[in-house]
């Protein structure tokens, strides 16, 4: 994998949005401080589209927000990376674990999971059981030469173990120390989605060469496997600030099925990008 030069000189930063629905004034925040922490600093902006769940993400989600987030004011370097268009770095990464004896084939159905006794709950929902972490190999070749569906699991404890201690910087927060193993063994890859949420972000960071990942708070947890995968694959570590989610007037957060606060909405409505802007909380 090639590395981009970190060299801590330029702050580079990225809103990485997933084309599932369309931008909502959350979204805008969120792009809003990453593009503005790029321009103040004299760094770059990169906007990426993490489109790798075929079941979810639409093209004309990607073009609505291109035109949302240029209509709010926002520029971007161009190519804008596509993350189902880079499968093969995903694939590199995912080969480098399995190398290392990190991954397993675990054919439990999300069915299995809930139903396994007394499964505790982790940040991403029930923790992994570890059914299938044990099983002999020729017992998991025979599985996947069936065809059986199967998932590429890693194995948290080994993979915390030969990373050892490990931190990350956050802006709010400070130095945090990483507990990696509160996850249990997290998917990184699927049949119908050969790389996860966690591995294509890590590894895109480091390949777009980011110093300073901004995004919502409700992924401060996710910066701990982010931090963890970062280790094990030599990749940079940039430094992350997590910002506060917009809430309606009941304090509920906003999501993609509200559809009052969509940018195009919003915009439909009359509103001006400098209104929007003050809406998502940035009033100059
Ligand atoms: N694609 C993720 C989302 O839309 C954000 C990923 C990230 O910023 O790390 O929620």
């Amino acid at each position: 994998m090639t590395a981009s030069k970190n060299t801590g000189a330029a702050i580079v930063t990225r809103f990485a949005p997933s084309p599932t629905g369309y931008l909502h004034l959350g979204h805008a925040h969120s792009a809003l401080d990453a593009w503005r922490r790029a321009r103040h600093a004299h760094g770059r902006f990169l906007l990426r589209i993490e489109d790798i769940d075929p079941t979810r993400c639409r093209p004309e989600f990607v073009a609505a927000l291109f035109e949302d987030l240029a209509w709010l004011g926002l520029d971007w370097e161009l190519p804008v990376r596509r993350q189902s268009t880079h499968f093969d770095d995903y694939r590199l990464a995912l080969d480098r674990l399995r190398a290392m004896d990190l991954l397993y084939p675990c054919f439990c159905s999300r069915k299995d999971i809930a139903a396994a006794a007394a499964a505790p709950h982790g940040p991403d929902g029930p923790l992994y059981p570890g059914t299938c972490r044990h099983l002999p190999t020729e017992v998991a070749v025979a599985r996947q030469q069936a065809g059986e569906p199967f998932a590429l699991r890693l194995d948290i404890a080994r993979a915390s173990e030969m990373a050892g201690p490990l931190t990350f910087e956050e802006e709010r927060l400070g130095r945090v120390i990483v507990a990696s193993r509160q996850f249990g063994d997290v998917v990184l890859a699927r049949r119908e989605t050969p790389s996860s949420y966690h591995l294509c972000v890590t590894v895109d960071d480091h390949l777009q060469g980011v110093t300073l990942v901004t995004r919502g708070e409700d992924l401060l947890p996710a910066t701990h496997i982010h931090r963890l995968l970062q280790a094990l694959l030599g990749l940079n570590e940039p430094r992350y600030a997590h910002h506060r989610l917009l809430t309606d007037s009941t304090g509920r957060r906003l999501a993609k099925r509200d559809a009052a606060a969509t940018l195009r909405s919003l915009r439909e409505a009359g509103q001006s990008p400098t209104e929007v802007r003050a809406l998502a909380g940035f009033l100059d």
